[in-house]
């Protein structure tokens, strides 16, 4: 009856971080496909293209991270066999907030990517995913108007990358819980949050490149988080 219960909340897991991840996607394809079909006529040959491109990449990355994350769930972290590409972290970090500046137009987005960033190992669709749900996270719980900053650099024989909010904070016995499945932190104010499953696949991923990622609250007077990932430069590109 364990294993059932187990394998229950696997599923359930699942189907949660589906829905969660392809919310984004699949709202651009329907407003893209909306457009098309109501006013395709009107519209110039460019904007048409425009607008399938967008359908095309939406559908593309959606299908890419489905597979990884099946993949993901079905072999459960410690032996995770992920795509391993040389990969630039600055153009996935640019596509990351470009989508969250597309799901939250109205926060902003402070960038500092260090030039020259050395290539890193990995899958881009899944890091990309990554960079977005930390965005997501800094947006969802910080007050509007308040900034989001997102850096990366290099440091020794790793990549820095860090995501900081000036939003409500993350409690000090929370700091590590937060990346269980399911781990919700009990706000005051009753504020609806959401599954639970970001940093869970956050630090799935990240592990799974062979890197860390931690929490650190408060940042700076009094509030604030920031989340540090560390991602490890092959041998090979520590050199260049
Ligand atoms: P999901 O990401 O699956 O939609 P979620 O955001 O609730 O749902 P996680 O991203 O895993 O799940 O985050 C877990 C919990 O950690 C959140 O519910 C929230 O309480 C807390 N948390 C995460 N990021 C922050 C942040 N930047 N500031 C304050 N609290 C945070
Ligand atoms: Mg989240």
């Amino acid at each position: 009856a364990e294993a059932m219960a187990e394998s229950e909340r696997l599923r359930s897991a699942l189907l949660s971080s589906i829905s969660h991840d392809l919310r984004t996607p699949l709202a651009t394809i329907l407003g893209a496909v909306t457009s098309l079909r109501s006013l395709g006529g009107q519209m110039s040959k460019e904007t048409q293209i425009e607008l399938l491109s967008a359908i095309e990449e939406e559908t593309r990355r959606m299908s890419h991270f489905v597979t990884n994350l099946l993949d993901m769930t079905r072999l459960e972290t410690p032996n995770l066999e992920i795509k391993r590409d040389w990969v630039d972290l600055a153009d996935i970090i640019r596509a990351a907030v470009t989508r969250a500046r597309t799901a939250w137009p109205e926060r902003q987005v402070e960038l500092a990517v260090a030039p020259e960033l050395s290539l890193v190992h990995g899958d881009s669709g899944l890091l990309e995913q990554v960079v977005f749900n930390l965005l997501d996270n800094a947006h969802k719980y910080s007050p509007p108007g308040s900034p989001t900053r997102i850096s990366a650099l290099a440091r020794h024989r790793e990549i820095l990358l860090e995501v900081s909010d000036e939003g409500q904070g993350i409690p000090p016995d929370d700091l590590e819980r937060v990346f269980d499945k399911f781990y919700r932190v009990k706000h005051g104010d009753g504020r609806s949050a959401g599954v639970g499953l970001g940093l869970a696949i956050c630090r799935g991923i990240v592990t799974a490149l062979g890197g860390s990622i931690t929490a650190a609250s408060p940042v700076a007077d009094g509030k604030g988080t920031r989340i540090t990932i560390r991602l490890p430069v092959p041998a090979a590109e520590s050199g260049a």
